[in-house]
């Protein structure tokens, strides 16, 4: 690791001189005579992913000062290991070769690209600026390597799962290989189904954990494993309020009816984004004094070479060095699914190839469960991958405009303009039936009366933004216009608009039987968002028992091994509803924290 060390401060005194004028690069490029710059401060903007992302940069006669994001739209969570590390590097670098963070390659190239047309009008020669390479890795530092529990994974279930070993007294260490945390859940909704919840009373909802249990398992075609969503039913409730009251989770006073439940049951977390789970957990995680080491890839799990049956190590490979850091009580595997690795999709699901977009973080790739499997662990539901109905066309993200669609305020048209599925339907219910439609898309209409009840265009303006830009969401006085825009059958659409409404005097949805309140349509402006389905959630994994220990493939446990959240198969069946995750995530996460703690 000195070595390592000590190969860094080389560079960056390497690259100090290049930046001088004075030496030329390791590949032998001759650095910019950076005395032809002027000396000043200068602000650029450029694109990134919900907009501009605006920099200064100071300059002084022979080096780059610093520089800076001014302003910038981009995602909260995602965008932030890039706007912390990238201006950094460049001015460590003296130079403009920097790598991307992964899991924000936009926002790290708008502020690339921002500095560069800075640089520019500063007269400093751009090309040669680019050949200077940066170091995307911080240098090790001398990291302890012996813990009670080590946790793979720092998304929801990975910093549950730490904190409640904290609880329980365990030291504990959380490795990451992005360069932050939250995977998955931090780009959810972060929404919870938790059945006989303080909102439900008030709305006068009833519901019990039987009928949650039941929903879980006719979603999943009865595929579950009945043992383990009995864990989930039972427990939901208590962990949202575990999380609101330990975490600081602050829930908003609304509930969303997802596909798929009977009744409406699933908490919002603020702003409906997976962002205020992630921070308060992340907080609450640090506050512990629980250790997060991200950019760091766990590879390995490693067995006792005593009895070489407990789990009790992990190798990571972290700054290019490989570590191993000991787990004296249990290894929790909470690394997320395999969304975002199609070989791996392909090799369970032939049809989820790479013309299917995708919803997931970049660290959704399955590493944890092919290091379980190597160590024996037995996987379960491979097969079973679910796409997200309403995602954009374009980059596959889950889109979140089209949360109106669960407040039952929005119908679901093809290009004929006709309703083609009952909108509040299972995820693959109308993702197949969308896949069926004469153009792969579905259309969701709303009107202004459900944009005011939902807000979905103030919760999610930059989306809202971005759609409109884009061309993939229009917003017209009449629906003749509106259906235009995308060449939908208006007269067609004006005749399912007014028989919607007319179920909804009725009470009755003769079509499809949509569940919930059906509100009738009034007047515009009118709405119509063009959408496609993406790979969301992968339902197979290693398989767990009720105390989340990690199953073999002869059916025994595997000590001092426990898993928890999407990483696990045998829970949502065939097919997850939508909240089950976070519940799930939360549950197994506590229940898996406790158990490695106490070494059980
Ligand atoms: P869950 O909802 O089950 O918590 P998430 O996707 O939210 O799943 O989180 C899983 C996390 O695990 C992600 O942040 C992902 O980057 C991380 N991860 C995946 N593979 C590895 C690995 N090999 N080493 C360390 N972290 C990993």
């Amino acid at each position: 690791m000195k070595k390592y060390v000590v190969f860094f401060l080389s560079i960056l005194l390497c690259l100090s001189l290049v930046a001088c004028g004075t030496s030329s690069n390791d590949s032998g490029n001759t650095a910019s005579d950076s005395s032809s710059w002027k000396a000043g401060t200068y602000t650029a903007s450029a694109k990134g992913m919900n907009g501009d992302v605006k920099v200064e940069v100071v300059l002084d006669e022979s080096s780059i000062k610093s520089v800076k994001v001014l302003e910038h739209q981009e995602s909260e969570g995602i965008s932030d290991p890039a706007i912390e590390k990238i201006p950094q590097q460049i001015v460590d670098a003296q130079g403009l070769g920097i790598d991307t963070v992964s899991g924000a390659s936009f926002t790290s190239k708008a502020i690339l690209e921002a500095v560069t047309i800075a640089l520019k009008e500063a007269g400093a020669d751009v090309d040669a600026l680019k050949k200077i390479k940066g170091d995307s890795s911080t240098a090790n530092k001398d990291i302890e390597t012996a813990y009670d529990v080590v946790v793979i994974g720092g998304g929801g279930a990975g910093l549950t799962s730490a904190i409640t070993a904290a609880e329980n007294g365990a030291k504990v260490v959380v490795l990451e290989k992005m360069p932050a945390v939250g995977g998955n859940t931090l780009i959810s909704g972060g929404e919870m189904a938790a059945p006989g919840n303080w909102l439900q009373e008030k709305e006068g909802i009833e519901d019990s954990t039987d009928l949650f249990y039941e929903d879980i398992l006719k979603g999943g075609d009865n595929e579950s494993d009945p043992a383990l969503i009995r864990v989930i039913a039972d427990n939901a409730l208590n962990e949202a309020i575990w999380l609101k009251d330990e975490v600081g989770v602050v829930w908003e006073d609304y509930m969303l009816f997802f596909g798929g439940h009977s009744v409406k049951r699933s908490l919002v977390p603020k702003n409906a984004s997976g962002v205020e789970l992630i921070t308060k957990l992340e907080a609450k995680a640090k506050e512990m004094g629980i250790t997060i080491l991200t950019d760091t890839k766990a590879s390995a799990l490693i067995a006792n070479s005593d009895d070489k049956e407990t789990i009790n190590a992990v190798e990571a490979e972290m700054n290019g060095d490989t570590v191993i850091f000991t787990a004296a009580k249990g290894v929790v595997l909470a690394s997320g699914g395999f969304g975002a690795n199609i070989d791996m999709r392909v090799k369970y699901n032939p049809e989820m190839d790479d013309k299917i977009l995708s919803t997931t973080s970049a660290g959704s790739t399955g590493d944890g469960i092919v290091m379980a499997e190597a160590i024996g662990a037995q996987l379960d539901d491979m097969s079973f991958i679910q796409t997200y109905p309403t995602c954009d066309p374009e980059t596959g993200r889950l889109l979140y405009v089209g949360d109106v669609r669960l407040e039952g305020r929005s119908i679901l048209v093809n290009k004929e303009g006709k309703r083609f599925v009952e909108e509040l339907e299972r995820r693959d219910v109308i993702s197949k039936a969308t896949t069926e439609t004469s153009d792969g898309y579905s259309y969701m209409f709303w009107d202004q009366a459900s944009m005011v009840a939902s807000k979905v265009d103030v919760k999610h303006k930059h989306e809202y933004d971005s759609l409109i830009d884009r061309g993939l969401l229009v917003k017209a006085d009449t629906i003749d216009e509106a259906a235009k825009h995308f060449g939908i059958d208006a007269e067609a659409l004006k005749e399912t608009v007014k028989n919607y409404n007319e179920y909804a005097k009725n009470g009755k949805d003769l079509e499809f039987n949509k569940r919930g309140e059906l509100v009738a349509f009034t007047d515009g402006p009118y709405y119509i968002m063009k959408s496609i389905p993406a790979v969301h959630h992968t339902m197979g994994g290693v398989k767990i028992n009720p105390d989340a220990q990690v199953i073999n493939t002869t059916g025994d446990i595997i000590k001092g091994l426990y898993a928890a959240g999407e990483v696990t198969g045998n829970i949502h069946g065939t097919n997850r509803l939508g909240s089950d995750a976070i519940a799930d995530i939360i549950v197994f996460g506590r229940v898996a924290g406790k158990n490695a703690a106490e070494g059980k």
